[in-house]
């Protein structure tokens, strides 16, 4: 089926393909983990499963607490239906507690809580690895206007509340996560929407149960451990897998035979 498809772009987590309808993408969760600008690589079995899952939940909420979002609908374990948009070239990261990047950069001890909600913009572009850049920069070079803007750090601002609540219920705390928007035209007016994908593959996500321990993308990049297990936890917690049910594993093993 995937060889009739026609490819629209291959990313590090994901690959696109046309839709079925005008307008449409499909986005299908690949297994591959990168991290460190996709210096350090892995093909990390289920992981793509696991994400398209949360992905898909946390889209589905969010749709219908109203949040524009790209999300149609899930096709099947690794895929989804989605609106197809220009995606706007920013990153834009909320941080609830220090850690990662900005713990460096300001010598902040990991953990420590932060004043209040911090949202940060990075420039999408590999090359340049994703320089920070602030509303000037951006407006400037027209990455987004300032209406643009100003949608995306209330919708910012709104998803935050919304999935640091959704995490609290679960003994989960939400230190940081990444977010994308994209742009499409619907009756003559270009509208803001929620892309990429939610996963902890791109949130800060500790266990409140257990001593802070990494249920994110922390566990691949400091090798702390099976990243499946940890994202299957997640998902058991949100109560997308059932109790018991053993993590997906994306192609049948190889079983040699000695006989
Ligand atoms: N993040 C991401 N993609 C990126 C950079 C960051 O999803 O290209 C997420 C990351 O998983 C974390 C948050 O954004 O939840 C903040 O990341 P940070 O700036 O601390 O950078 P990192 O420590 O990941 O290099």
């Amino acid at each position: 089926m995937n060889g009739k498809r026609t490819r629209i772009y291959e990313g590090k987590a994901k690959i696109l393909y046309e839709g079925p309808e005008p307008g449409t993408v499909i986005v299908h969760f690949k297994d591959d983990a990168t991290a460190f600008d996709g210096t350090k690589k892995d093909v990390i079995d289920g992981k793509g499963v696991l994400n398209q899952r949360i992905s898909d939940y946390m889209f589905q909420r969010l749709n219908e607490m109203g949040m524009p979002t790209h999300y149609i609908r899930s096709l099947n374990m690794r895929e989804q239906l989605v609106r197809s948009v220009e995606i706007i070239p920013l990153e834009i990261v909320v941080r609830n507690v220090a850690a990662g990047s900005l713990a460096k950069r300001l010598g902040l001890e990991e953990g420590s809580a932060l004043p209040r909600s911090i949202i940060e913009c990075y420039y999408k572009n590999d090359k340049l690895h994703d320089p920070m850049v602030n509303e000037e920069h951006i407006t400037a070079f027209g990455w987004a206007t300032p209406m643009e803007m100003d949608d995306i750090m209330h919708m910012s601002i709104r998803i935050n509340d919304f999935l640091s609540g959704l995490f609290l219920g679960i003994g989960i705390r939400l230190v940081d996560f990444k977010l994308e928007f994209g742009r499409f035209v619907e009756n003559d007016m270009m509208r803001v929407v929620l892309a990429d994908e939610i996963s902890p593959d791109n949130c800060r996500l500790w266990d409140m149960r257990n001593n802070n321990a990494k249920l994110d993308k922390d566990v691949f990049r400091r090798d702390l451990g099976s990243l499946v297990d940890a994202y299957h936890e997640v998902a058991r917690r949100l109560g997308i897998i059932q109790e018991g049910e053993t993590p997906v594993r994306s192609r049948p093993k190889l079983v040699k035979s000695d006989t």
